[in-house]
Order: C-alpha cells, then structure tokens, then sequence
C-alpha cells in the first residue's frame, strides 16, 4: 500500500527527521490559511496522487502571491494528473500540500528498500537526484553507491558516514545524513515498510540536507498490525477494480490489453497470460478466482472483467480439481445474463465433472465458444480481440 507524500512527511517528523513546513488542504479557502501559517509571499503547490514524476506533469507549482496561490489551488483541485507513472488515466487530486519554498542548491537521491535476493534492508544513494533514479541505474550505474544492512547488527554509523564520503559531502552533511539514515531506517523496520524514497533530498542554500519529496509504501502483508497506517489507506488512488476485487477475495491486477482473462490458480493464470502473448495478443488482467470457487464468486469475477472498457474478448480458463465446472459454468451463464455481455467469451473447462460443465454452455443458448485445448483456446481469442472473426 503506497502512502502520499504528506502522509510520508508526518512519519518522517514523527522520526525527527527535517522536512519543509507544509500542510495537506482541500479547498482554497483552506490553503489561503495554511500559507498565511507558513508565511512568506511564495509557496509549493503539489497534487497529492499516488503517482511521480508530478513535477513534470504540472503537479508542482511554485506560486508567488495569495492570487497565483488561489488560482493555482482552483485549477489543480477536482483534476486528474497524468504522469508517466500515473497510467491514461490519472490520478484524481483530492488534495494538495502546500509547503514553504525551499532553496536548492542540489539534489540528492536517497532510497531504502528491501532486497529480496540478499533478504536484506539496501540503502541506495546518488548525487544524480531529482530525475529518474531508474534512468540513472540503467545508463550511469557508477553514480548509484549502496550498501545493505545487517538485520542482527543493524543499520551502524559507520555505514552511513561511509555513503556520506561517497557522495562527496561536507562534514555537517555527513553528521546530518548519519542521523537521517538512523531515523529512516528505524521507520523502515519499525513500521513494515517495504520502500522509502527520498527523490529529492536536497542540499539548501544554507548548506543543510532536508527531504523534499517523500514516498513511502507500506507492505500489504503487515498492515494487520500497523492499523494506523491502513487508515491512512487513499481508496481514490488505487485502482477501482482492483479494489472490487479485493472486496470479493479475488487476486486481480488490472493490465493494459483487450483479452480479459478469468482463472483458478495463480500460476495457470500466469501461464494463460504467457500463452495470450505467444499467440499475439495482450492480457486485459490477471485474475485468480481461487481453489475453491463459488458460483456467486465466478459471477463477481466475470462481472469484474467483463466491466473493462478495453476488453474484446474473454478467455475462461479453468481446471476443476478442487472446484467444479459445472459450478463455473452455472457462474458464467448467471453473470452473462445479469450484465448483459455482448463480448465474445472462449470457454476452455478440464477436470471435476467437465462433461456437465460443457452441456450447461451448450443448452445454455449464449455465444459461448467452448473448447478442450488451451493453445486453440488461445488462437481462438487473439483472432476474436482483433476481429478477425
Ligand atoms: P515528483 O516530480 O512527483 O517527484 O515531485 P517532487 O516533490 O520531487 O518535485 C519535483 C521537483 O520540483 C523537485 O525535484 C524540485 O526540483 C522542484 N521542487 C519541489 N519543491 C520545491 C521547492 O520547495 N523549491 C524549489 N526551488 N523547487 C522545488
Ligand atoms: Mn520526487
């Protein structure tokens, strides 16, 4: 679960690590108080969306004067920021932070995440902050220095003063950062996070190091006992159908192509979704309705699918070991009828009870294509998406 930016601040302070003044508003009025707070005749405007790279989508506005602030305010609030991270679609913004104006004299990059190969906590530094971090690890990999930290030992100072040297900083920046990397890092551990990323973290005019941007995700598996954090959860931010799906104890990712696919397993929905691909065409989602499969659960799940704009075709994949086709087909007919689904729907049914499964779609009078082999399953679909048939 990702947390926004003034979520991530509040941690942060919380840890006593510097952060600009600023607060979350959501109306102009709200804003207008919240720089006369800060005070000063010019401010930060940033969109709080789940999303980066908002600076180069118009999401980070300096604004000089109460006017320029309300004008600023107006337009961003109730729009929807279009980043490269954000998907065609956006994100909606709810609400803005408006932060005092820090000066810059360069930006850093400071990021602490979980290696899963070392099962290790990696902290990622570079002077190349304020771009792309993933740009610079794929064309100047030098510029990045990391190092990992030992779970037993913890993170220790002279780790820190160690990437402080690397990034060629002054002996109070490299106290600062020392005592920056002991807060994230207890943060980190203390909260279960699975990523910190501080992008910029900026040296000032004055010579100080301070967190100008911050992300930080939380890991899914432990929000059960981090229930502050979960409160914090943004709804609006995450995508709706993943959301729906979640609600009826379905494993969905929403994917970009035109072929929806409904599965049971986790890894027959991968392969599914590889074979798609080898037959030319694109996967719409992943989805996993689970071992054991209701038909009211086979319904929702179609429902989800077929709900998709994009989708052009439907590719049914089951193997009923545990579940049984013939609940799955009940499932399907039930969903086609109530949602009305003109796509066209591939059916490909193995195992528990498959024959009666297959009869229920063929008496069931919908244009239903059924089949016993997944690669003529497969080709059966692509050709369907593209309208070829
Ligand atoms: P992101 O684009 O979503 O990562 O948003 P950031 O918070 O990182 O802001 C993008 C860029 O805006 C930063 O890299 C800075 O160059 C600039 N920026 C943000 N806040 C300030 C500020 O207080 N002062 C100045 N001068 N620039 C800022
Ligand atoms: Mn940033």
């Amino acid at each position: 679960m990702n947390l926004h930016e003034y979520q991530a601040k509040m941690l942060l302070s919380e840890y006593g690590i510097r952060v600009p003044p600023g607060k979350p508003v959501h109306s102009e009025k709200e804003a207008s108080r919240v720089a006369d707070e800060l005070g000063g005749d010019a401010w930060v405007v940033k969109a709080q969306v789940h999303a980066g790279g908002r600076g180069k989508a118009g999401g980070v506005k300096l604004v000089h004067g109460k006017q320029q602030l309300d004008e600023c305010v107006k337009k961003m609030l109730g729009a929807r920021l279009v980043t490269r991270q954000s998907g065609l679609k956006g994100k909606p913004v709810n609400c803005v932070l408006i932060q005092s104006v820090s000066a810059i004299q360069s930006e850093l990059y400071l990021g602490l995440l979980v290696d899963r190969n070392a099962r290790r906590i990696s902290v990622m530094a570079s002077r190349a902050g304020g771009m792309d971090i993933e740009e610079v690890a794929a064309k100047e990999p030098e510029k990045i220095f990391s190092f990992r930290v030992d779970p037993l030992l913890g993170l220790q100072q002279y780790q820190s003063r160690q990437l402080g040297f690397s990034l060629k900083l002054d002996d109070k920046q490299r106290k600062q950062l020392v005592s920056i990397l002991a807060g994230l890092y207890r943060l980190f551990t203390e909260k279960d996070l699975s990523l910190i990323e501080i992008n910029p973290l900026i040296i000032t005019s004055s010579g100080d190091l301070e967190c100008l941007d911050a992300k930080i995700s939380v890991e899914d598996n432990a929000l059960f006992r981090q229930t502050t954090l979960e409160n914090w959860r943004d709804p609006t931010q995450e995508d709706e159908k993943e959301n729906r799906a979640k609600m009826h104890d379905l494993n969905y990712v929403a994917l970009e192509g035109n072929i929806a696919c409904m599965v049971n397993g986790a890894g027959l929905a991968m392969a599914t979704m590889d074979i798609i691909k080898l037959h030319g065409g694109e996967p719409a989602n992943f989805l996993d309705v689970g071992g054991g499969a209701t038909k009211e659960r086979v319904a929702e799940a179609f429902k989800l699918i077929a709900s998709d704009e994009q989708v052009r075709a439907i590719l049914v994949n089951i193997f009923g070991g545990i579940v049984r086709c013939d609940l799955i087909a009940e499932g399907i007919i039930a969903a086609i009828h109530e949602v009305n689904v003109n796509i066209p729907v591939v059916v490909r049914l193995q195992g528990t009870k498959v024959s009666e499964g297959k009869q229920l779609l063929d008496e069931s009078g919908l244009k239903i294509v059924s089949t016993d082999d997944l690669t003529d399953a497969a080709n059966r679909v692509v050709a369907v998406a593209k309208g070829d048939n």
